[in-house]
Formats: C-alpha cells, structure tokens, sequence
C-alpha cells in the first residue's frame, strides 16, 4: 500500500480526541496517510550537547544537568516552582516552573536530567521559563522531527500522535518508485524512509531519508513529462540543455566554427525552404551561427510528424524575431498560416511593421490585431483569417478572443512568452486545433527574452525542447553600465547632452506614470516637465506610457525611430522588444525599484546598433549595501543568463514571472534549484525508464 492510500481515520489512533483533531484538520490531516505525509520541516538535534555558557549561541541549548535545589515563589494561585539545576562545568541556571507545580516531585533534588530550551539573564541569574524537560534515560529519540503546527497542538502532541501511528500503522508500506530504478539510484524503501524520516537514530539518517525523499518526488514529476511527450510526439524532449557561457564580443568571431560543429547535422540536414531562402537574400546580414542552427532544428520539427513544441531562449537582441518570421514563412510555404502573440501593443505593432518589410516582398499576407483595431476594418480582417486569405498574424491578447478563427493555424509563436499565463497559452493554441478537420495541435515556438535559468528551464518547461542563441549579431558593444547615486544626475544629464549632440538618441525611464502623495518617487509626467523644458531646452522629447492612446503611441514611436524624437521619457511599457538602434543612452531613475531581470531588459533597448551605448541606473541615496550589491551585477555582467540566476536567488523561484503560473512547480519537499543535482539524476532515471519499456 502506499502511504496516500491509507485511509484510516486518524481519529481511531489512540490520543486523538476531539480537540486535537481540530486542529489536526486545519492541516490537512485527515487519514493515517495525510499524518505519515505530514514530513518534519526539520529535526532537533540532542545528541550534540551544549553547556550553559553557550546559552547566547544558539536560540535553544541542549544540556545535560543534576537538580541543585527547588524553591517556591509567589503565593496563592501565583505560586511557581523554581528548580536550580548545575551544568558539568558547574554552571548554575534557575528553570521557572509556570503551571507546572507537579515537576517537584518528578525532578527531585539530585535527578539527573537533560534540559532543552531557551536561556536568559533575569534578576541577576541565568533563567528558562520555556524549556522542555525529561529524566536522562528516558527517551531513545536523541533526534527530534519539527513539524508545522496549527493552533491547539504542540510538538509533543503530534510527534506523540505520529509515533503511535507508525507503530500500529507504519508496515507494509510500498514505494511509489520502481525497486530497480531505487537500487540504482540508493533510495531505501518507503518504509524504512517513512521511520527515517520520523524517528530518526541521528541527523544523518534523517538528512539521507529527506535526499531520497526528494528524489522520488522529482521522479515522478520528470516521469509525467516523459510520459505526456511520448503521448504527444512519440518521443522524449531532449534530456541536456546545451551549457550556456558568457561569451565576449571579442570571441564571437573564434566561437563560430565551434558552435556550427556542436550541431554538425540539424542544420545540413534541415537546410532553408526556397522561401526562407528568398527572405534571407534580401537581409542586409547573414545569420549568425545560433540563428542557423536554431533554424534547423525548427524546420526538422516542422518536417516531423509530430511537430513543434520548442523554447527559444536568447539574450535581448540576439535577433529571435527572425527567427519567428523564418518559420512563419516556413509554413506559409506549405499552405499554413502562423499567429505571433506579443504581450503589448507597441511591441507587436513593431513586430507587424518589420515583418510587412520583409515578408511582403516576398508575397506572405500579413495582417495585425489587436484590441484597438477599429469595427469595419476588423470584421473584413476576421473574415479573411477565416478564409484563409492572411498567412501570418501579428497581435496582443486579442489574437485569441473568442470570435476569430482561423482556416489553418498551423503555427503559433509566442514571444516574450514569460508574459503569458499558461491558460493564455492553451487559448490561443486551441484556436490552431479548432482550425483543422482533425483537430491537430499547432506547432507551438515559444521565445523568451527573459532568460530561464538553465536549471528551471529543465523543469518547468520539462516536455518542451530547448533552443538557445548564444551568439550576438556581430559589430554589437556591450553597453557599459553606470551607477549614480540620486542627487548626481547633473553628470548623467551632461554625458546624454554630448550624446545628443553627436546625433544619439536617450531614454529616460521612471517607475511612475503620475507623482503620488504615498511616495516620493519621481515621476515620468513630472519629469518630461523638467528634462524638456529645463534640462534639456529645445531638445525634441515625448512622453510614452500605458495610458497614452495606442494611436498617439505609435506615432510616438514612429518619430523616435525617425530620429525626429530625441529623448523618450518613459515607463516600463518600453521594457520588451522595442527596437530602436540609433538610441544609445538609457537612463533608469529609481533603478532600486525595478528587478534585475527588468534592468536588463531595460539596457537591452539601447546597444542595438553599431554605436557604443551607455545605462545609467540612478539609486536613492538611502539605498542599502545589499541593495546597492545587487545593482552592481548589472554593471559587472551583460550576461542575461547569469543576471536571472542572480536574480533567482535573491527572489526565489515564486517570484519570476511566468514560473508562477506555469503551474508545475507544486513541489512539496523538493526545491528545483537548491535539489538541481537530484533533479538531473531523477530526469535521466525517469527517461531512462521510459525507454526501457
Ligand atoms: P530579440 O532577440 O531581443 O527579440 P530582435 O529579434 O529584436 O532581438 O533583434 C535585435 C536586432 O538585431 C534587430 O534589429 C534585428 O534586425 C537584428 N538582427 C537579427 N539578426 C541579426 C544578424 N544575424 N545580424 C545582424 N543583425 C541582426
Ligand atoms: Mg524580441
């Protein structure tokens, strides 16, 4: 039986009454089964034992001790026992006995006892009035389980609770794992890790029954995605992710024939459609070696039967889009049609514009949909989706909504996909299944700019493969980081007037759309006030921000890419994808504010072109060393990569965004990152199962 599977009450264990089942249920106990899943968060260790001078050292000592003397003090109802008990060292400490009058007779002068609890000097001497107390040899369990607790139960009462049950209840347990993938793997079997895990002899043995535990759990978890693969394309994704290193601009060009032959094949064998062909003739620029072999690998998944389910990563700027457009084009060839999602407007705005640039000449409908797009233009565009007369659209949500259909989705590419929740992805892949007779998934590309750590990649997007551009188009500059404190920004102003004067262009962002009377954070409407009417006179500037109408937004952006804007004062809005390489100055007020992730993706605006390009992030002065640490990552690396792995571990995996909602992280004992070397083990055990059988 396995431990889930057990169903017996807990109220029929001995001890369990009424009111402790109250609180036992707020748990989520309900059966002997919850209670054995119910693991310790963590143990006690009393086998080590301290003396009463290491008091201040730990939060709770464990000491070894003989009662001295026991008085009283107080009267009446107040009475309270006091118990002078010594240490080996001779060390004296005074336990206060609050509601506990029964211990004189228990620890009776000359007992020798052992004493757990929490010290401190009261009244001249050294006093514990919360400890926990028992005879030397009364109990074996030297290693105590900690568990999470409810109000109305105490430690004692649950570890009391749970040994009852394992006693009675605690045999014939199975293990959820197979016996052969546990001896090749040392997991112990379930029971013997149910007793470890509770009733452990040492830490050892506890610490090794949690490792096993844990590995089961990211067992099962990597089994499921094996098994949802082969159900859906007949084979496992790909088990290694390919190492990702900073790479320096200088080396781009030496790394080329290294990264080609990592992938001899895919790409030889996978080479460019006639179409894709044509569209790479009219680029000003080759491909770079990622953007080629990531090409191949999606024109062998197109080839494949069972199709697409890809994540392309790559740093911002290292050129994704186009790769988007080659396989739209891909599919357009063989009569399909492709839906690039984008999570704002102005980003597939731009989108639409470049790939009515490219892809027009060389004769891909193209349409664009978002909200916005006004009631007579948007019913004869819907129609012609639905007639099959559009190859590729490019637009926000409404991409999805629920009266546009499609005559052959056969491609949905979602970019800035961390954007996304998952039930957003599914929508709009539906709307592929609903345009086939046979309801056939469509392809499904997924890009983000936010890079995935390597070690989330792996779980949370488990059954998809992975691509990863490596390599930046060639001629770019790392853009060189400043950090100024607020106060400073004069220097800041003087270095993008001398960028201005020289042709450039400059970003300033700010956390804030309005002033607000809870902070004093500067503004974006305040401050396009005083950067183009006092700092910078008869500069050309704009204001862009959410709430401006998306008509006025994109004319706005149209002139800064003209260059008939010089210095766009704005929001996060230009966060992803906008793509402007004449601009070669961002500046970030209030850059404390914004994660690091976001910073970086901020930065990815400027450094678009050829031209060397300059961030400035702008720090209150009363920022904090830990704080101010975090910023200088930024200044150190230009690495996407490490900077989200930075990230992740001042936040924590909860907090980036799109892993919350991918919904696969419920892990219960198992931490992804901190357990990475155990979930590689259980990946390469649960597909090595699955190909067994
Ligand atoms: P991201 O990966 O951040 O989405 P984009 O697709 O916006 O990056 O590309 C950034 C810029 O790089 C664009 O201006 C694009 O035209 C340019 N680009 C893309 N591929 C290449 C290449 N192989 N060589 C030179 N420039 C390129
Ligand atoms: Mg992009």
């Amino acid at each position: 039986m396995f431990i889930r599977e057990i169903n017996i009450p807990v109220s029929t264990i001995k001890g369990v009454g009424p009111a402790t089942l109250k609180p036992l249920t707020a748990l989520g106990i309900s059966t002997v089964g919850d209670l054995f899943a119910h693991w310790p968060r963590d143990w006690e260790d009393r086998t080590k034992f301290h003396t009463l001078a290491d008091f201040d050292k730990h939060g709770k000592i464990n000491i070894a001790a003989t009662v001295v003397s026991q008085e009283w003090f107080g009267y009446g109802k107040m009475r309270t026992l006091k118990i002078l008990i010594r240490d080996a060292t001779e060390m004296t400490a005074e336990l206060v006995c609050f509601n506990r009058p029964f211990m004189e007779k228990q620890f009776p002068v000359d007992s020798l006892i052992n004493v757990y609890g929490s010290f401190r000097y009261a009244y001249g001497s050294l006093q514990s009035s919360a400890f926990e107390i028992e005879h030397k040899n009364d109990s074996s369990a030297r290693v105590l389980p900690v568990y999470s607790l409810s109000a109305g139960i105490s430690q004692t009462q649950i570890r009391k609770i749970i040994s009852i049950a394992l006693r009675e209840y605690g045999r014939g347990i199975d293990s959820e794992v197979p016996e052969k993938v546990r001896t090749e793997n040392d997991i112990p079997a379930k029971q013997e890790l149910l007793h470890s895990m509770h009733a452990p002899a040492t830490m050892a043995e506890a610490q090794a029954a949690l490792q096993a535990l844990i590995f089961e759990e990211l067992f099962i978890f990597e089994y499921a995605i094996g098994q949802r693969s082969l159900e859906r394309r007949g084979r496992l994704p790909q088990t290694e992710l390919p190492e990702i290193t900073a790479i320096a601009q200088s080396d781009v060009e030496a790394q080329h024939p290294a990264t080609a032959a990592q992938h001899p094949t895919t790409a030889a064998q996978h080479p460019a459609t006639l179409l894709q062909l044509r569209l790479l003739d009219r680029l000003p620029f080759p491909l770079t070696p990622d953007q080629k072999i990531v090409l191949g690998e999606i024109n062998a998944d197109l080839a494949s039967p069972a199709g697409m389910a890809r994540l392309l990563q790559g740093d911002v700027g290292s050129g994704k889009t186009l790769i988007a457009f080659l396989a739209a084009v891909g599919i357009c060839e063989s009569g399909g049609q492709t839906a690039i999602l984008a999570p704002t407007e102005l980003l597939a705005r731009q989108h639409a514009e470049t790939a009515a640039r490219l892809l027009e000449p060389t004769g891909m409908r193209i349409a664009f949909l978002s909200g916005n797009v006004k009631a007579s233009g948007r019913a004869r565009l819907l129609e012609r989706l639905l007639n099959g007369e559009i190859d590729l659209v490019i637009g926000t949500h409404a991409l999805f909504s629920a009266n546009v259909r499609y005559s052959n989705l056969r491609l949905v590419v979602i970019d800035e996909q961390q954007r996304f929740g998952v039930l957003q992805r599914s929508a709009i892949i539906d709307k592929g299944r609903e345009s086939n007779a046979e309801g056939k998934n469509p392809h499904l590309l997924m890009m983000s700019a936010t890079p995935i750590p390597r070690t989330l990649a792996l779980s949370v997007f488990g059954d998809l493969d992975v691509s990863v551009i490596r390599t930046m188009p060639p001629g770019r500059k790392p853009v060189i980081t400043h950090l100024a404190v607020q106060g400073n920004e004069g220097k800041v102003h003087d270095f993008v007037r001398r960028e201005l004067a020289a042709g450039n262009q400059a970003y300033f962002v700010y956390p804030l759309i309005d002033p607000s009377d809870t902070t004093d954070l500067t503004s974006a409407t305040d401050m396009f006030k005083k950067l183009s009417e006092t700092v910078f006179p008869g500069t050309a500037c704009a204001l862009i921000h959410s709430r401006i109408p998306e008509d006025t937004q994109r004319s706005i952006m149209e002139a800064f890419r003209d260059q008939r804007i010089q210095i766009l004062v704005a929001t996060s809005v230009v966060e992803v994808g906008v793509d402007v390489p004449t601009a070669t100055c961002m500046v970030i007020e209030h850059a404390e504010r914004f994660g690091l992730s976001a910073l970086h993706q901020l930065r990815g605006r400027v450094g678009r072109g050829s031209k060397q390009s300059y961030c400035f992030l702008v720090y209150a002065k009363n920022l904090t060393e830990t704080g101010k640490a975090r910023l200088r990552v930024l200044h150190e690396t230009n690495d996407g990569f490490i900077i989200a792995e930075e990230d992740l571990k001042l936040r924590g995996p909860g907090d980036i965004t799109g892993i919350q909602q991918s919904g696969y992280m419920a892990f219960i004992l198992a931490d992804p990152i901190r357990d990475y070397d155990l979930l590689v083990q259980a990946r390469k055990a649960a597909f090595e199962l699955l190909e067994s059988l």
